[in-house]
């Protein structure tokens, strides 16, 4: 049986998520987010959107962006 890389859980139903280098096997949306996906550089939420990259750095929206300084950052829908 397969187990989840971030709880430990056993389940037959987890599938894995690769993101260049890296991959795990998850049990749950929420346990790969939990591992997997980025955190904003400004209020810390994990960013399950598209986020916004400005100077190198990831935020969950334009306003963490403006907060951290990128006056020109703004929401990226496609
Ligand atoms: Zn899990
Ligand atoms: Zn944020």
């Amino acid at each position: 049986m397969p187990t989840c890389d971030t709880c430990g859980n056993e389940y037959d139903k987890t599938f894995t998520v690769t993101q260049g280098d890296r991959s795990g096997v998850f049990d749950s949306f929420e346990c790969a987010a939990h591992k997997m996906a980025p955190t904003c550089a400004h209020c810390s939420c994990r960013i399950l959107g598209h986020g916004i990259e400005a100077s190198g750095r990831i935020f969950c929206c334009a306003h963490c962006a403006h907060e951290a300084g990128h006056d020109a950052a703004v929401d990226r829908v496609s």
